[in-house]
């Protein structure tokens, strides 16, 4: 051994630096957070290693950042949390991911092991309180652990299908250290290994299910493919495109699969949904849950003997939804596999085919009513004229088409129908959950994965009031976000109680649907340095569109709405 190694103290490395160049080396970029005791030398310790960390008000919003980001870039968002209440916070992005199938890892400190159970500061048993929402958690009880613990993780999270996962590292944890030689040692043996296992990873699609899916659809008289955002995670939209345009199947996106082919496609049967999923008799699903959204594959939406093709990566969600023809793997595979198989047209249709002909017919008359709807200017604004307006923004920005965030009740229903998607992985909404209070969030990770394109959300007030406070994080990093609120006075708009039913003591109270009439929600952006708008016509509108669009800055634009356009609970009327 040399003289000079012996006298000089090896190097080394603290557990912050450790878990930031664990990440750095497993390829993260980004993280979202909240920092505080213990966890804030992490996140600089991450920035010094060229992660990009935004850091947020509230972890709720955080967390939904991080599951957006894996859902827009197919790699694990990360979410830092401080310990207990952080940790809870940040339950919600978590849970969020569960149900969305997105990849997210969130890491939270938590409390010294040799205080827990003895009321330390923040103490909670965080592994208990991540259980229904994970894949995986792991707490590290050693700093020998960690590498191994965030390199499980992201790996976890990603495989399959896609979810959330936990790593909990204690107080303690985060101040011991080793030398780097055995940091090096360690995270080469993990890339090493990880390599390994993921060579093993080679999805064999079934021949057989590809034969039998072939048959199926080539006796079909009626067949409908429908996507999701499976198929989107997947970046399956080239092969969604060649399946489409190789057998002339007409198709219907879920609200987030919008985009994977332009809605405005010859044989996009959006706009005629109904007949669509309710006259079908073969339904290709990729990479969508037979759930809620599509009313659980049943009548009375669908027909009693509709055959379902699943293409899923998730084999339980298969079998939960038999009897019907399951392909497992990655969407992408398994189209690829499906579509090379196609060889002469199996449905042989073209637009003059009776359903495909049915399909279009139905499309265009629905397509032209609404446009009676939309071509009037109604003042005061109801839902459809300022969406218009917003609609015919976003068209004329062409490609890249900015990406649309949509949350609240009757501004997402109508949003979705009239605001038009043309390149995959451009929308964002409440989601399989129906979560309300993701906008600002998933903003954020939208404008920081995809820095390319502008970012326009269009919520409704309530909706926007959840992370309002996060239009200071916009202002901070510059990002190039515009917020348009459909300020109605409430959580569906005015008070619209019978006048019979308000009684007692409070009767004189707001009801609890109300907000403030008029609330200044452009006035909040400027105290931060944004750029405000309040507009009420169509002309303002239009400038203020223009105006932020152009300069690519976080804006608000406040717009009101008739308190009582609209239905109450949008279109869930009849659960409320
Ligand atoms: P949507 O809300 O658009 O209907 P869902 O979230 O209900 O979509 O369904 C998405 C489905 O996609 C899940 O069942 C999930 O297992 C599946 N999935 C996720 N990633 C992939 C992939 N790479 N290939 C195929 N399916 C996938
Ligand atoms: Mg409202």
């Amino acid at each position: 051994m040399a003289a000079e190694s012996i006298d000089q103290p090896a190097a080394t490395i603290d557990c912050n630096q450790l878990v930031a160049k664990s990440l750095s080396r497993a390829g993260i970029t980004h993280m979202f957070g909240v920092v505080g005791i213990p966890v804030t030398s992490l996140a600089n310790r991450a920035v010094a290693l060229g992660i990009r960390f935004i850091a947020f008000h509230n972890e709720q919003s955080a967390g939904y950042a991080a599951s957006a980001y894996g859902y827009l870039t197919g790699r694990p968002g990360i979410l830092l949390t401080v310990s207990g209440p952080g940790c809870v916070h940040g339950l919600a992005g978590l849970s969020n991911a569960a149900a969305n199938a997105w990849p997210m890892v969130m890491i939270s400190g938590s409390c010294n092991q040799q205080d827990f159970g003895r009321g330390d500061f923040q103490e909670l048993d965080q592994i208990e309180a991540v259980k229904p929402f994970v894949k995986f958690s792991v707490k590290v009880r050693d700093i020998k652990d960690v590498c191994k613990g965030v390199f499980d993780c992201l790996d976890w999270s990603g495989s399959g299908r896609p979810g959330g996962c936990y790593l909990d590292i204690p107080s303690d944890v985060l101040h011991q250290s080793m030398t780097e030689l055995e940091a090096d040692k360690l995270l080469n043996d993990i890339e090493n290994n990880r390599k390994v296992e993921n060579d093993k990873l080679v999805n064999v699609v079934s021949k057989e299910g590809i034969e039998k899916a072939i048959s199926l659809i080539r006796k079909a008289e009626r067949p409908l493919i429908v996507f999701g955002k499976g198929a989107a995670i997947a970046k399956a939209e080239n092969e969604v495109k060649d399946l489409v345009v190789k057998t002339g199947i007409p198709f219907l996106p879920t609200p987030m699969g919008k985009g994977l082919l332009p809605d405005t496609h010859e044989l996009a049967a959006t706009a005629a949904r109904s007949l669509a999923i309710g006259k079908c008799d073969v339904a290709v699903v990729i990479g969508a849950r037979l759930n809620w959204l599509l009313h659980f594959g049943e009548p009375p939406k669908w027909s009693k003997d509709v055959k379902f093709i699943l293409i899923d990566i998730d084999e339980g969600e298969i079998e939960l939804r038999k009897p019907c023809l399951g392909l497992v793997g990655d969407a992408k595979m398994v189209l690829k596999a499906l579509n090379k198989e196609i060889k002469d047209d199996p449905f042989c249709l073209g637009r003059t085919h009776p359903w495909v002909e049915a399909i279009t017919n139905k499309a265009k008359d629905n397509v032209a009513k609404m446009e009676g709807l939309l071509a009037k200017d109604v003042v005061p604004f109801n839902f459809l004229t300022p969406m218009r307006i917003i609609r015919d923004a976003i068209i004329g920005l062409g490609s890249p088409a900015p990406i649309l965030v949509s949350e609240g009740a009757n501004t997402m229903d109508v949003g979705r129908s009239v605001l038009v998607q043309m390149e995959p992985r451009t929308r964002l909404d409440a989601g399989t959950w129906g979560t309300m209070g993701v906008g600002l969030g998933y903003c954020i990770a939208a404008a920081v994965a995809s820095p390319d394109r502008l970012v326009v959300a269009v919520e409704g007030d309530s909706g926007f009031g959840f992370s309002a406070m996060e239009v200071e994080t916009l202002v901070r990093y510059q990002l190039p976000v515009v917020v348009i609120v459909f300020n109605n006075g409430g959580v569906y708009g005015g008070d619209r109680r019978n006048p019979e039913d308000i009684t007692g003591p409070y009767k004189d109270d707001p009801a609890p649907t109300s907000f403030v009439p008029g609330a200044a929600y452009h006035v909040l952006i400027e105290a931060f340095g944004g750029k405000g708008y309040l507009v009420g016509t169509p002309d303002e509108l239009k400038s203020a569109l223009t105006e932020s669009f152009s300069a690519r800055k976080p804006a608000v634009i406040n717009v009101t709405i008739d308190p009582y356009a609209g239905a109450e609970s949008g279109r869930m009327q009849h659960k409320n």
